[in-house]
């Protein structure tokens, strides 16, 4: 029911039905709040199996009437995007994207595992554009703030069964942001979860699929038990999966919406490695991880590798003082780091403490990405509107 190859909306096509809303960006920025604050405008193209795709349409952010057998509230047939807009520091009104490509081809690679139809991502980029052109008030021009845009696509159709959706819709909603740090990156504790699995061989925790993240929620609430804000998920060895063993050795996954890092010393030789867990369908393939992974292997400072990690390896190196550095990447932080990992048993595995500042990987691929992004310095990843 999906999509002929090749069938696709344009941009050319897009429909802007303009609102007077009257609204503008709060004048004490410091008021924003993640999640609550809007732009005034949407994006919106609806498909169905009929007619193929409709023509895209920029238009005030509305309510969604929808019928209540809709697949999307009860088979979880949604998934999403989150990506930023930023507004230049240097060159006056340019508004800035980065690597907005790769969110595009992740929206309809995780379309393509919930069966919806596919599209041409150059052409969804077309639109979000002209959503951002529309909306580019709400770009705050302070420094760390930026325009959050979660484009999203959900089984919208009328039918209890089932069955693959014979109507769907992508939207893209904005929100003005505030900065992640305001007084500079913070680094917190991480629940280590070593009963339950994120995600599955053959599963679908390379999508960002609604499906992905509601189990979660119970868990968050755990870590806050711990004091923590978020949980970090193991799963159990290739082998234990598959052989529904239980016991044995745990491997890093990733957390709620972050990939990991992890900063060893070879405590004989001194080497340093940057390990982060491979993508072997497991986890989610982040735009920030990717990117820190380039950068890393330009620096060539250290070892890069993307490779599993034990929690045993990663407790021998917290109680030996090898464990330099841990932290997490996402669209929202950039990078976070984490001081310590917190087992349900109460056991602390620590990074070193004492590190400084220019010598940490999480400050040095935080300044990179931001500088970036804010069109600090020219980048092939930075693309203007
Ligand atoms: N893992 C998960 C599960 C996420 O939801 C996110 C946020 N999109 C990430 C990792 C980080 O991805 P990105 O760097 O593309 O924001």
């Amino acid at each position: 029911l999906a999509a002929a190859p090749g069938e696709t909306f344009r941009a050319c096509d897009l429909e802007v039905q303009r609102s007077n809303h009257g609204l503008s960006l709060p004048e004490d920025l410091t008021k924003l709040s993640f999640g609550h604050d809007f732009a005034p405008h949407q994006l919106s193209v609806q498909w169905s199996s009929d007619r193929g795709w409709g023509r895209p349409v920029v238009k005030a952010i509305e309510d969604i009437t929808l019928h209540p057998s809709a697949p999307v509230f009860h088979y979880g047939l949604g998934c999403f995007e989150g990506m930023k807009a930023y507004a230049s520091e240097c060159k006056e009104g340019d508004v800035l994207m980065f690597r907005p490509e790769m969110n595009m081809e992740r929206l309809r690679f995780s379309m393509g595992r919930l069966n919806l139809p596919s599209f041409d991502t150059s052409e969804l980029l077309g639109c979000l554009k002209r959503l951002l052109k529309e909306d580019n008030d709400f770009v705050p021009r302070a420094p760390g703030y930026s325009l959050y845009l979660r484009p999203f696509a959900i089984g919208t159709n009328a039918f209890l069964g089932v069955a693959p959706a014979t109507e769907c819709e992508i939207r893209v909603i904005t929100c003005p942001v505030g900065p992640y740090y305001p007084t500079g990156l913070v680094p917190i504790d991480l629940l280590l979860d070593e009963d339950h699995v994120r995600a599955f061989p053959g599963g679908t925790g390379q999508y960002k699929v609604g499906g992905n993240y509601a189990p979660t929620l119970e868990h968050l609430h755990r870590a806050k038990d711990f004091g923590c804000k978020q949980v970090l998920y193991t799963i159990p060895g290739a082998a234990a999966v598959l052989g529904g063993a239980r016991g044995g050795s745990r491997y890093i996954s990733e957390c709620g919406a972050m990939n990991m890092f992890f900063l060893l010393e070879n405590g004989k030789t001194g080497v340093r490695e940057l390990v982060t867990p491979p993508l072997d369908g497991t986890i989610l393939g982040g735009v920030t991880r990717d990117s820190i992974l380039q950068l890393c292997r330009e620096w060539d400072e250290f070892v890069v590798s993307e490779r599993m990690i034990s929690v045993e390896e990663i407790q021998t190196h917290a109680r030996g003082g090898t464990l330099v550095e841990v932290f997490g990447s996402g669209t929202a932080c950039v990078v976070q780091p984490v001081s310590s990992l917190i087992r349900e048993n109460g056991e602390r595995l620590e990074t070193r403490k004492g590190l400084r500042k220019k010598d940490k990987v999480s400050e040095r691929a935080y300044k990179a990405l931001t500088d970036i992004q804010y069109g600090r310095i020219h980048h092939p990843w930075s693309e203007s509107i």
